[in-house]
């Protein structure tokens, strides 16, 4: 069991030679941020405005250079740690490097992963918005280093991979043999989603779409708080001496309609309606890539709920 000494301890260890990102209080939000000291984390958190895919699929990021002489990939070199990783976005982790290092793997997310250590902390409730019980994404079995769960005495502690092991020693704490285990129960109207999203293919005419699509701007803030989504565009940039430059990967987004221009000037999905309804059945029906953390909902200018819509269908 981990008191406010211990976590101190464990902080202290994990600062050496890693960076540290753990979410602190700005403006009434939690935000995941480089720390110096374990006093800046605000380790009574809810769920993180963004999740931290950021730190291993960054928003804009360098893949190669070129000049006269030839080409050379920026692989990056990392070695950090995310602290108050929250069950439901280790899960979106574990989505996403199962796609990314997918044959052929991604070598720059493949090295920002292999040089990570995550900290979780689990969750006891459902935050506002969050619908992870509908999904069980607040449990886990993999996709973390170290794992603490609150209790009214601390925190209990355990390890989910030889270098989280490692780590407890050398920070001298000793795992607890027995964890808590937490369960969360589905409200009536998740689920209710839950059993609608079973059969989500039958809905795919449903009139609703384009009802529900009305109040959408098509802005992507969904997609960039999605902590399962991985898409990017590629640039490339040439310097003013034009000779040489760089390739920069920049997140991109389903909903915007640049995204699904092709050749030809081709638009494969140019309304609204068709964007909006993509992005429902990629992440329910076509594989499991939503986990409920209901960021799609707390950042939506219009808050168009997710769960709602399905509902209406
Ligand atoms: S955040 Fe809301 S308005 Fe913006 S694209 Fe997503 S659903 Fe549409
Ligand atoms: S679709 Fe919405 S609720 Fe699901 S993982 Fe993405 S942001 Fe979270």
């Amino acid at each position: 069991m981990l008191r406010k000494e211990g976590l101190l301890r464990l902080f202290n260890t994990l600062k050496k030679g890693n960076t540290v990102y753990a979410p602190v209080e700005k403006e009434g939000y939690y935000i995941y941020s480089c720390v110096e000291d374990f006093s800046e984390i605000a380790i009574e958190f809810t769920l993180p405005l963004y999740p931290p895919k950021e730190f291993l699929l960054p928003q804009h990021e360098e893949i190669l250079s070129f000049n006269m002489r030839g080409v050379r990939a920026t692989l990056p070199n990392v070695k950090q740690v995310i602290f108050g990783v929250r069950p439901c976005d280790v899960n979106a982790i574990n989505i996403m490097t199962q796609f990314m290092l997918s044959e052929p793997p991604d070598p720059y997310y493949q090295a920002r992963r292999e040089g990570t250590l995550i900290v979780a902390i689990q969750c006891t409730q459902q935050f506002e918005n969050c619908f992870c019980a509908v999904f069980g994404t607040y449990k886990l079995s993999t996709g973390y280093d170290i794992l603490l769960t609150p209790s009214n005495r601390g925190y209990y502690v355990t390890y989910g991979t030889r270098a989280g092991k490692r780590l407890l020693e050398k920070a001298g704490i000793k795992p607890d043999n027995k964890q808590p285990t937490v369960e969360f129960k589905p409200t009536r109207k998740q689920a209710k989603f839950h059993s609608k999203i079973q059969e989500l293919d039958k809905y795919f005419n449903s009139k609703y779409w384009g009802v529900a699509a009305k109040d959408c701007f098509s802005c992507g803030g969904c997609t960039i708080v999605c902590p399962t989504c991985q898409c990017f565009d590629v640039d490339d940039h040439t310097n003013l001496d034009m000779k040489s430059g760089s390739r920069i990967r920049t997140w991109d987004s389903c909903q915007l309609k640049p995204f699904t221009r092709v050749a030809g000037n081709i638009f494969f999905r140019k309304n609204r309606e068709e964007r909006f309804r993509h992005r429902y059945f990629h992440k329910l029906s076509w594989g499991d890539n939503c986990v409920g953390c209901g960021r799609c909902l707390t950042i939506c200018p219009t808050r168009i709920d997710m769960i709602e819509v399905v509902l209406k269908l």
